[in-house]
């Protein structure tokens, strides 16, 4: 059996090749099988909309010819701002309008005014691996963090310049890759999935 990971993202493709290279088969991203799917993220949870995409994604392999036995991973994911109420949250990918800049523009300036000690905020990751035969299975991680007053660093994708981790100093932007992928959100929760995705892909 192969490995599937269900997403386009492109900042998320390097940072799930990296995680998952402790696995030993291949691991494959939509583009380079030719799989286009449109998954409405209609969910009420993160793990409902990342279970659609990992089904959706299950369902357009399957009716693929010549493809192997796949695994499906997908995750949803989003920044949980405590001063807006956890907002942008599931709607962290379509908050504003325009690009991840125009977003992160926005997420400052509802926030101007609010003073550093209540701009706690966390990155949540929930992870669902799908099997062929239709069991799921789920993972979750969490980064907690602080919404910078400007953002900084050019690392990473999303709300990365403006994500300010107290532990190191600086932002998730900042971080090389290789220390994000120690710390992140996605990190954690690929951490929890990893013993289960060995043993599936064995
Ligand atoms: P989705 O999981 O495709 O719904 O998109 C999640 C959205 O949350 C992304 O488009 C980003 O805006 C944000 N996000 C998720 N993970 C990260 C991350 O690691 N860094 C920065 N932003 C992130």
């Amino acid at each position: 059996m192969e490995l599937l990971v269900a997403t386009n993202n492109p900042g998320k493709m390097r940072e799930f090749r990296q995680l998952l290279a402790p696995l030993a088969g291949p691991v494959h991203f939509p583009p380079h099988l030719g799989l286009v799917v449109e998954v409405a993220e209609v969910g009420a949870t993160y793990a409902v909309n990342a279970r659609l995409k990992a089904t959706a994604y299950a369902q357009a392999a399957r009716e693929r010819d010549g493809m192997p036995p796949l695994l499906v991973l997908a995750d949803d994911s989003g920044l949980e701002v405590d001063a807006l109420g956890g907002a942008p949250g599931l709607r962290s990918a379509r908050y504003s309008p325009g690009s991840d800049t125009d977003r992160v523009t926005y997420l400052l300036q509802q926030l101007a005014g609010v003073p550093p000690a209540q701009r706690g905020a966390r990155f949540r990751c929930v992870i669902v691996v799908a099997q062929p035969d239709g069991e799921i299975h789920h993972a979750e991680g969490v980064c907690e963090g602080v919404i910078a007053a400007a953002p900084a660093g050019s690392g990473g994708f999303g709300y990365d310049p403006v994500f300010y981790l107290p532990d190191f100093g600086c932002t998730m932007a900042e971080l090389p890759a290789r220390t994000k992928n120690q710390v992140s959100h996605r990190a954690r929760a690929v951490q929890a999935a990893l013993p289960l995705l060995q043993r599936l892909l064995e």
